[in-house]
């Protein structure tokens, strides 16, 4: 690390201490980005294929004129009548099913995963939620008590925790039915204990778990369970939401189910923050029944107009469309590199969502955090930012802005041919393909 490098990390050090949350050995010191591009402190390039906050790409012309024109004219809080706030509801509205026809506006994912707990508490009577084994949902109090990964093997006494549902490491029988099994089960648990069930909260493409997206339609089973034992279905979007999945604006659409409360957050705004949930009137209505909610800046007038500018690019660049597109392409390739390298185990996902995990042994499927993390700091000094997830960080995220090209795609697959090959060099005769799940 240079002199200077280390003199920007114990400045940052100094001022947020064991808080501070750096990526890469070699830590980035970012100025600017534009499109899939950001660019450092010295001018170089990274392609980016972590962030899913630019997600209609850094600095789109369109967010921020409207950010900015709107910032001119006004912004204030969310008590008076404003036509972009009320556009914005009502565009954004249109894209859920019809049955989904309320919205809150927040300013993250946290605050929108915290007011659908406490909105499912109050319709249902019970306080008893289930999660999947390595879910993140935010950073609240409440919110941290249903994230798993946020304090391994310490969930709290209303907490449930399962498997979700994946094929790669238990390949036997259907994993939806084996989630919706677990799912029964947790619930039942919790009545054991004497805990009402409130509900499952999900994030539909499972991101912190490892990436699990197929085979659609996995989470009806699960859904049909949490209906039938009085609980909600809480789809947590913040992830796959707006068009990431590549079939949808939603992640719960892949698998044909209306879930009863639906949360957003990261992508919604493009950098702007925003968060919402968007719900039946009927739930709504229980909730401010016992508790009065206003947020201050959530859904405000710039906001409102960062979201519109959000969907209305979403909608004219066909970025739902290029996901599946780009995201497909992306996913063919590092398949194909699979065929030539062991430590691939699975590449998995959907639309520019994309796990790929890796393994020391395909035999034994044991995880190779090690390599994952050689790679990611690899790719990191070539010019490609990723990232990786799962509970032993050995599964490599990937997941651009949506707006990546197939020639942006190929730069990428090559250098991560090139990677794989200085770390753990091809045996001569090629290897069985990895597994298509
Ligand atoms: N839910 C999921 C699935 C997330 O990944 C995150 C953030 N990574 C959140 C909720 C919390 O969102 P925020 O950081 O905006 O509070």
């Amino acid at each position: 690390m240079s002199t200077s490098l280390r003199d920007a990390v114990e400045r940052r050090l100094r001022s947020f201490g064991s808080a501070s949350v750096l990526f890469y050995q070699q830590p980035l010191r970012m100025e600017r980005a534009e499109g899939v591009w950001m660019y450092d402190a010295d001018g170089r390039r990274y392609l980016d294929l972590y962030n899913n906050v630019p997600s209609v790409g850094h600095s789109h012309p369109r967010v921020l004129a409207a950010v900015s024109k709107q910032l001119g004219r006004l912004n204030t809080h969310t008590r008076y009548l404003n036509d972009v706030v009320d556009q914005y509801a009502e565009r954004l509205l249109a894209t859920f099913p019809e049955a989904i026809d309320r919205l809150v506006l927040t300013c993250t994912g946290s605050e929108a995963n915290d007011l659908a707990l406490r909105i499912a508490q109050a319709a249902t009577g019970g306080t008893g939620f289930i999660v999947t084994e390595t879910a993140y949902h935010g950073n609240t109090a409440a919110v941290t008590d249903v994230s798993p990964s946020s304090r391994p093997g310490r969930a709290p006494p209303h907490v449930r925790a399962i498997p979700p549902p994946e094929s790669y490491r238990c390949s036997t029988g259907d994993p939806g039915e084996r989630f919706a099994a677990a799912v029964n089960e947790a619930i039942a648990d919790l009545e054991r204990d004497g805990i009402r069930f409130a509900g499952l909260l999900v994030d539909t493409i499972f991101s912190s778990d490892g990436v699990y997206a197929d085979p659609p339609g996995f989470l009806a089973a699960a859904a049909t369970v949490v209906k039938a034992r009085g609980g909600l279905f809480i789809s947590d979007e913040v992830q796959p939401g707006f068009g990431r999945t590549g079939a949808s604006l939603w992640g719960f659409a892949r698998h044909s189910v209306v879930p009863d409360v639906v949360t957003m957050g990261k992508p919604m705004g493009n950098g702007f923050p925003m968060g919402g949930v968007a719900i039946r009137a009927a739930l709504l209505d229980c909730f401010t029944a016992e508790t009065k909610y206003f947020n201050t800046f959530g859904g405000n007038p710039v906001a409102a107009a960062a979201g519109l500018a959000v969907i209305d690019t979403i909608h004219d660049e066909g970025l739902t469309e290029n996901a599946f597109r780009v995201g497909g392409h992306l996913a063919a390739g590092l398949r194909e590199i699979g065929n030539h390298h062991l430590p691939i185990g699975d590449v998995r996902g959907a639309g520019l969502y994309i796990g790929v995990e890796l393994v020391s042994d395909r035999e034994t499927k044991t995880p190779a955090p090690e390599i994952a993390s050689d790679l990611i700091n690899r790719l990191r000094q070539r010019g490609f930012l990723i990232g990786a997830a799962g509970p032993h960080g050995n599964i490599l995220k990937i997941r651009p802005p949506l707006c990546l090209t197939k020639d942006n795609a190929d730069l990428f697959i090559a250098a991560f041919d090139e990677v794989l090959r200085e770390i753990a060099p091809a045996p001569r005769s090629g290897v069985a393909a990895a597994s298509r799940h």
